[in-house]
C-alpha cells in the first residue's frame, strides 16, 4: 500500500477552509498535495483509497465550497498554492491562481480579461466552468486541452473539450465528480487572443475596476460570489440574482444571521450562530420567492459539503428541515 508523503492530520477543525460559513465541522482526515516531486505518488495513494471505497474530497482556494455542520467524514485533501509556474505557451498547473493566468496572459498580450477578478485555482476554475457573467464568456473558451488524474485508472488521461463538455457553470469534470471524486486535474493549456499587451492590460484594468469594490467587500464580509447560478438565471430571466434581490426585498429574508448581504453584490453571508437549518430556511425562502416573481428555478453553484460527500440542494433542504 502506497503512503502519503507527510502525515495526515486527524479531526482537522474546518472553520479556516471557509469563507462565507463562519462555523464549520471538522474533517475526520486532512492532507495538503503539493505540486512537486510527491504529486505523483500521493495521486497513487489516493487512486488506492479510491479503489478501495474510502472516501476523499479534493479542493483549491474553498471560494465556492459550503461545509456542513458536522464537518466531512473522509479525507479532505488541500491542494497547495505553491509551485504553479505557467509556461509561456500558458500550460499551466492546476494550483495556479486565475489571477497569475490573467496578468502573465495581460503581460504577454493575450485576452483572458474575462477571467479577471474570478477568485480561487484554475482547476477548479475549469471543473466548474467559472466565468464572470457580463463578459458573456467563461473557462471554457479559454481551454485548448486538459490533463487529468483518473482515480478509477491510476493513469493520466487528456483531454480535448468538445461542445458537449462544458455547460454554464459546469464540465463534465464536474458531473463525473460529483458522487466521487474521480478525475483530478493536474494541468490546463490555455489558448486566447492576442491583443497586444497595452490593449490586453487596459481589458483587465477596466473589469478589475467594475469587480474591484464588490470583491474586497464580498472578502471583508466572508460572504458566496455564487450561491445561485447567475449564467443560468441570466439566460433564461435577464437578471442576476443581485439584481432581482435589488428589485423585490421579499426576495431576501434573513434567518439566525443566514440571508444576503445589503453591501456590495448582495452576496450570502452567515454569522457564526448561523446552523444549516437557518441555512436551508433561506434557501427554501429564496427558490419559493425566485419562482413566485420571476418564474425562475434557482440552480445551487455552490459545491456543499457534508459527513458523507458533496450533496445537491434537495438533500441538503431535506436533511435540515
Ligand atoms: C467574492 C467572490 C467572487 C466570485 N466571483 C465569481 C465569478 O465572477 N465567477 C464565477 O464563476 N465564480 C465566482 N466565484 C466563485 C468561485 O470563486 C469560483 O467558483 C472558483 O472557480 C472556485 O475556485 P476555488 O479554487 O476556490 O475552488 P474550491 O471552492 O476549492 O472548489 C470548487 C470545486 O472545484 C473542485 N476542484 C478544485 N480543484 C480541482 C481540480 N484540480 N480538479 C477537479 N476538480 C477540482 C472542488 O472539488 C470543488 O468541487 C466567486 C466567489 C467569491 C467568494
Amino acid at each position: 500500500m502506497t503512503q502519503f508523503s507527510r502525515a495526515i492530520a486527524k479531526n482537522r477543525p474546518l472553520d479556516d477552509k471557509h469563507l462565507f460559513k463562519k462555523r464549520a465541522g471538522a474533517a475526520a482526515k486532512y492532507y495538503q498535495l503539493q505540486f512537486d516531486d510527491s504529486l505523483q505518488n500521493d495521486l497513487q495513494a489516493l487512486h488506492e483509497m479510491y479503489k478501495r471505497g474510502e472516501p476523499f474530497r479534493i479542493y483549491g482556494a474553498h471560494t465556492n465550497l459550503y461545509i456542513c455542520d458536522n464537518g466531512y467524514g473522509g479525507l479532505f485533501v488541500d491542494i497547495s498554492p505553491k509551485h504553479s509556474k505557467i509556461d509561456e505557451a500558458f500550460a499551466a498547473p492546476a494550483n495556479a491562481t486565475v489571477s497569475e493566468l490573467v496578468n502573465k496572459g495581460a503581460a504577454a498580450g493575450y485576452d483572458f480579461s474575462a477571467l479577471a477578478g474570478i477568485p480561487g485555482m484554475i482547476g477548479s476554475g475549469v471543473a466548474g466552468n467559472s466565468g464572470y457573467s457580463p463578459s458573456g464568456k467563461a473557462f471554457g473558451d479559454f481551454v485548448a486541452g486538459i490533463t487529468a488524474y483518473d482515480f478509477e485508472t491510476g493513469r493520466a488521461m487528456e483531454f480535448a473539450p468538445d461542445e458537449n463538455f462544458f455547460a454554464a457553470r459546469d464540465s463534465f469534470i464536474k458531473r463525473a465528480n460529483s458522487e466521487r471524486f474521480r478525475y483530478f486535474i493536474t494541468e490546463v493549456k490555455f489558448k486566447a487572443d492576442f491583443i497586444g499587451p497595452v490593449a490586453a492590460r487596459e481589458k483587465v484594468a477596466a473589469q478589475m475596476a467594475k469587480r474591484k469594490t464588490h470583491l474586497a467587500t464580498a472578502f471583508e464580509e466572508g460572504s458566496a460570489g455564487s450561491l445561485w447560478n447567475n449564467e443560468k438565471l441570466r439566460r433564461e430571466t435577464g437578471n442576476s440574482f443581485a439584481i432581482m434581490l435589488r428589485e423585490n426585498g421579499a426576495l431576501n429574508a434573513d434567518f439566525n444571521g443566514a440571508t444576503y448581504s445589503a453591501n456590495g453584490a448582495n452576496f450570502f453571508i452567515t454569522t457564526a450562530a448561523t446552523t444549516d437549518n437557518d441555512v436551508a430556511k433561506l434557501f427554501a425562502h429564496s427558490i419559493s420567492k425566485a419562482h413566485e416573481l420571476y418564474g425562475a428555478e434557482l440552480e445551487k453553484e455552490i459545491a456543499t459539503l457534508d459527513t458523507d460527500g458533496e450533496i445537491d440542494l434537495a438533500t441538503f433542504i431535506t436533511r435540515n428541515s
